[in-house]
């Protein structure tokens, strides 16, 4: 046993029965022992049943990151290096990710290792930090993934807002400076399904690159033999580029951000052999008023992809974001031409498949079109679900036939 003990309020240690990762402050009767925040703690029911063991945290919402259902396994160094080991072995022996250079090796609590995630990009490696466990843990967490993968070097990048939670407000300085690594400041190469791409590893969104849609860009791309493609949320044009691998006689790729788009360029002088007589246009724009303006024009495509941002943090916004949803696929669907074909997706996790196919119903309706689910599409195999954290399943997508 640790040292501290968390003691559950009576009828509130379901959820960690259940193996769930995350413990909420109001689920706690007492702690004793005096436990700093990130300090290892023991939960127990309200009768001193042990339960589990995780890292305290009582500046955060989320007072307790379980980490181990096993009472004899200590959270030591080599606790830490077995799980980063763990959770490349699932990688390496997955047959999905033969093509590509560009993998995600561990993915938070998933992979038993809240607030981490690990991005491998063509030899180099970019860490997200967003909890203090996994915060605390770092320089053992650098030295295992050193270990296991041996890469060119290790890009350490936060989700700010997140790990303020987890730090009463505000990050610490010293937290801010540790994560500001040098890191290559030109884009690195990678490849994914023969093609290439530019990754900004220390300026692009996210931790460079969207690797969640690497399967759906590669099934959206068998239907754009011959087809004119609308890419909205572009991003760096990765859909764009597997759809004129497809055969896409157009692609437009719509994005608000200059940076994006400038990458979106780049990528297609990187693949020189798909621009023989293909246009290959990107378009910096707000995609709600772009497709408005297409309406107007009477411009349509035979592929319009939708791949806007989260628009729901929390159950708080769902509402406001099936809206937001529901007016954007309206819109999207009245310029697909009839018989074409629109992937819609959604990277909220609080709006779950089921919602996400009631909300494009509405827009179908009030479009006045009949679609038809032809696919039904999620995150890639190197962002698992583990069935004890199904909130971890986040990205869902249709691909619709529209008459
Ligand atoms: N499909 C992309 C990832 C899209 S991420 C890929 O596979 O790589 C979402 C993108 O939407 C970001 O690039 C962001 O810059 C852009 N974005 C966010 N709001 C936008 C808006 N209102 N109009 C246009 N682009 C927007």
């Amino acid at each position: 046993m640790s040292s501290a003990v968390v003691v559950l309020k009576s009828g509130r240690d379901r959820s960690v029965r259940q193996r769930h990762p995350r413990l909420f402050a109001s689920a706690i009767k007492e702690v004793s022992g005096k436990p700093r925040d990130g300090d290892v703690v023991d939960v127990t029911d309200n009768k001193g049943e042990w339960l589990a063991r995780g890292v305290i945290n009582r500046q955060a919402q989320i007072a307790v990151r379980l980490l181990t259902w096993d009472r004899d396994e200590t959270v030591d160094e080599a606790f830490w290096r077995r799980r980063v080991h763990a959770a490349i072995a699932r990688r390496k022996c997955d047959p999905a990710l033969k093509h590509t250079d560009a993998i995600r090796w561990v993915f938070g609590e998933s992979d038993g290792l809240p607030g981490l995630i690990v991005d491998g990009y063509a030899g180099w490696l970019v860490a997200e930090i967003s909890t203090l466990a996994a915060w605390r843990a770092l320089p053992i967490l650098t030295d295992a993934l050193n270990e296991a993968l041996a890469p060119r070097g290790i890009v350490q990048r936060t989700d700010e807002e997140r790990l303020a939670h987890e730090f009463g407000g505000a990050v610490p300085r010293t937290v801010r400076e540790a994560l500001n690594d040098e890191a290559p400041s030109d884009p690195i190469e990678i490849h994914e399904r023969g093609l290439r791409f530019w990754v900004n590893l220390c300026r692009g969104q996210k931790t460079g690159f969207y690797l969640d849609q690497r399967d759906n860009r590669a099934r959206l791309a068998a239907y754009c033999a011959e087809a004119t493609v609308l890419n909205g949320f572009s991003y760096t044009g990765a859909f764009g580029l597997h759809a004129l691998a497809g055969g896409a006689v157009r692609v437009v790729n719509v994005d608000s951000s200059r940076e994006a788009l400038a990458l979106a360029e780049r990528n297609l002088l990187l693949n020189d052999d798909l621009q023989a007589g293909r246009r290959y246009e990107c378009v910096e724009a707000d995609v709600f008023d772009y497709l408005r303006d297409l309406r107007a024009r009477d411009e349509r495509f035979d592929v319009v992809i939708l791949d806007p941002p989260k628009f729901a943090h929390h159950p708080g916004q769902i509402e406001r974001a099936a809206r937001a949803y529901k007016d954007l696929n309206r819109v999207g669907m009245g310029i697909v031409n009839r018989g074409g074909i629109l992937a819609t997706f959604s990277c909220s996790g609080v709006v779950d498949a089921a919602l996400f196919q009631k909300i494009i119903f509405s827009a179908a309706l009030e479009a006045g079109r009949e679609a038809r689910i032809i696919e039904r599409l999620t995150q890639a195999s190197d962002h698992p679900v583990l069935l004890s954290f199904p909130e971890a399943e986040y990205l869902k997508g249709l691909i619709c036939r529209i008459e």
